[in-house]
């Protein structure tokens, strides 16, 4: 991971702000604490990975600048106590970041177990609204505040990648739709609610679907093979850099928004004209 810990105190973008981030002891969430942390800010990772999210945690400062707290997302004492734990830490909640996600492997509807696909919308759907419910719960009295959810490509497209079952393509539709209502809800209250949607990129989530005995390096592959934009690849800390934008203060009058994180993917990768084009990528 890079280290920004040399920013002057000028480009500091969350100083004095307190973030909570599920999902933070690896993958997106991880790269997340660490350039919040860069940038000032005082973390709790919320996630089930005791060893990881410690040792994240100890690496960034210890308990006195992010704090570990166990938090299985589906859980609502769960959420509620991480939220009650980053009040009474650090004194309040600037960000939250509801992104624990999980997924299923791939498997037709009719082979789509019910409790599968329950257990996805579980994480990624209802510990979202969970996240978002208990946020707002100290944001809204403080008139202040801000929540981003990880989606994804697959909150806006059905069959999007290889990754995309139907239980986690559901959850993440669902997800725009509780981002906008509660955008629309606690915008009066000065709490700005957005997503951010990447693109793929191996992480444990994606590996673990997708890498089979290849690892992160088949998984790189095969979204290389899907991508629109060549000469680039997609990372943890390129998301991490829209989420600081979302949560920062440049991003003052964004809400309702969805931060598309996928090299023009969801937008050219249907078109026949870029596929077909005889005259794409001649020099
Ligand atoms: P990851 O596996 O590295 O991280 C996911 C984290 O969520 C893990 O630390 C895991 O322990 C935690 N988690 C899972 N279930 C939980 C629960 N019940 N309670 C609390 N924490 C829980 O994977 P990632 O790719 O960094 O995933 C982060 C988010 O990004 C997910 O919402 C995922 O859907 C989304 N996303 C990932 C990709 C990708 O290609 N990797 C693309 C688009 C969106």
């Amino acid at each position: 991971m890079g280290s920004t810990s040399a920013l002057s105190a000028v480009a500091k973008r969350l100083q004095g702000k307190v973030a909570l981030i599920t999902g933070g002891a690896s993958g997106i969430g991880e790269a997340t604490a660490r350039l919040f942390r860069s940038h000032g800010a005082k973390v709790v990772i919320a996630d089930i990975q005791d060893g990881l999210g410690r040792s994240v945690s100890a690496d960034l400062g210890g308990p006195s600048d992010c704090l570990y707290v166990r938090c299985d997302v589906t859980k609502e004492s769960d959420v509620r106590d991480a939220v009650d734990a980053a009040v009474s830490t650090f004194g309040g909640l600037d960000v939250m970041h509801n992104n624990a996600g999980t997924i299923d492997p791939y498997s037709p509807l009719a082979e789509t177990d019910k409790s599968r696909f329950e257990r996805v919308l579980a994480v990624n759907l209802m510990g979202s609204f969970l996240g978002t419910k208990h946020a707002a719960r100290v944001m809204v009295p403080r008139k202040r505040g801000c929540i981003v959810m990880t989606a994804s490509t697959s909150a806006i497209m059905g069959a999007a990648t290889p990754a995309s079952t139907h239980a986690y393509v559901t959850s993440k539709h669902g997800m725009l739709g509780l981002m906008k209502n509660a955008a629309a809800e606690l915008g009066r209250f000065g709490v700005r609610v957005n997503c951010v949607s990447p693109y793929g990129m191996a992480t444990p989530l994606s590996e673990g679907v997708l890498g089979g005995a290849g690892g992160s390096a088949r998984v790189e592959e095969l979204f290389e093979a899907y991508s629109a934009l060549k000469g680039a690849r997609l990372t943890v800390e390129d998301v991490a850099q829209a989420v600081l934008y979302l949560a920062s203060e440049e991003a003052k009058y964004v809400s309702g928004h969805n931060l598309v994180v996928d090299g023009g993917f969801t937008t050219t990768v249907c078109s026949p004209a870029q596929i077909d084009n005889p005259f794409v990528g001649e020099s």
